[in-house]
């Protein structure tokens, strides 16, 4: 940390710091020739400023401009040092609370909750800017407060996260493959919010209809057909009287299936997928290949446990008003999605290429990385300062 008072090592170590960091900058001014572009050797530390010299000046020198690090990204406006912030946001990650990271990080509830807001928010804008015509060839629907009452380590951070909120309902649609969450909503479980789900998801994607799965919630086959309908043509019946309203068929090429388990004594002794949409055997054939099937048998939670809930505190708690926790947990998902697809690597997306010596040589991945959307995994860092460019 640079001081008012630090002596000449103590900028001096610092400006070396900064030289480093220059690499992983480009120039803010949108007419520049090197407009957002990295690691051409064209930026230069100037100085610090700003109030108690936390913010950083930097110089372009194809534009002779200078610009702040923080300007154009979320960043800009905080007073707190960056490596404090970048602290904050992996704390809030890795699905903990405001409270938590509160104690943890020793920063004060506030300006917690405006990171939360500030960060949740770019990371949205972020995912969106990248997230379009997106190819996905399952989409399995799940709903996660299901996951809740699991022991707390076997938690992931999603869930944790989850756990963290009352009676709140998270929907996603989830690319088995890719481990891409194409579509996300969060409110009280009812048909309007299942409808936002499905539709969230054929906003994404491309004109391939994946084949869809879902639990046997009674609202999927409704929206489905709602989103991935064609119109039937009116056939006129020859009768006086209110015309037949058209109906929806499903598209030829939409697959359906619902995932159906049998409970013995609190768990799951088998699962059965029942086809909505689609030709029975084609559809149960595709399953049996794919991943979810596999993913279904080992995510289940037991279902019994859930009426532990009203006597666990934390989950109970309703000191917040519905739409302020909503909001609170939207921005804290949308760190999540931020973090989870570009920075951390995914364990099972992991190709193994054969090694010289016998064994397996591991190559990480993210899922927008698996997905083609990226070419490398983020640094938190890279994440936070990214700018989206002017359409
Ligand atoms: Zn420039």
């Amino acid at each position: 940390m640079w001081k008012w008072n630090a002596t000449h090592e103590e900028k001096e170590d610092y400006r070396e710091l900064m030289r480093k960091k220059v690499e992983e900058l480009s120039c803010s001014h949108e007419e520049c020739e090197d407009y957002g572009e990295n690691g051409k050797g064209n930026i230069v530390f100037v100085r610090k400023y700003g109030a108690g010299e936390t913010q950083n000046l930097f110089k372009c020198k194809t534009c002779n401009k200078t610009f702040s690090w923080r300007k154009g990204t979320p960043l800009f406006g905080f007073i707190l040092n960056e490596e404090k912030i970048l602290n904050v946001i992996m704390c809030l990650v890795e699905g903990n609370g405001i409270r938590t990271t509160t104690r943890i990080m020793n920063v004060d509830k506030e300006t917690v909750t405006r990171i939360l807001k500030a960060f949740g928010e770019h990371m949205k804008a972020v995912y969106e800017y990248f997230m379009h015509d997106y190819h996905m060839e399952e989409c399995q629907f799940d709903e996660l407060w299901t996951f809740i009452r699991k022991k707390e380590n076997n938690l992931s951070e999603l869930e944790k996260l989850i756990a963290e909120f009352g009676d709140m309902w998270v929907g996603i649609g989830f690319d088995s493959i890719n481990k891409v969450i194409a579509s996300l909503v969060v409110g009280k479980r009812n048909e309007e919010l299942i409808d936002k789900l499905v539709g969230g998801v054929k906003k994404v994607t491309d004109n391939h209809i994946p084949l869809f799965t879902s639990d046997g919630l009674r609202w999927y086959e409704k929206k489905i057909l709602k989103h991935y309908g064609i119109q039937e043509k009116t056939v006129r019946t020859g009768k006086r009287g209110r015309p037949v309203k058209p109906k929806k068929m499903p598209h030829p090429d939409l697959k359906y299936a619902q995932v159906v388990k049998q409970y013995k004594k609190g768990k799951v002794a088998k699962v059965e997928f029942k086809v909505v949409f689609g030709n029975e055997k084609e559809g149960k054939k595709l399953i049996e290949k794919s991943p979810v099937s596999k993913h279904i048998n080992t995510s289940f939670v037991e279902r019994n446990n859930l009426t532990l809930r009203e006597n666990n505190g934390r989950l109970s708690r309703k000191t917040l008003s519905f739409s302020k926790e909503t909001e609170g947990l939207v921005n804290q998902l949308w760190l999540f999605m931020g973090y989870y697809h570009f920075v951390r690597p995914h364990g099972g997306l992991a190709i193994g290429v054969d090694a010289e010596n016998g064994r397996k040589r591991w190559t990480k991945r993210t899922p927008f990385k698996a997905a083609g959307i990226t070419n490398r995994i983020w640094t938190l860092r890279e994440l936070v300062t990214f700018r989206i460019p002017p359409k």
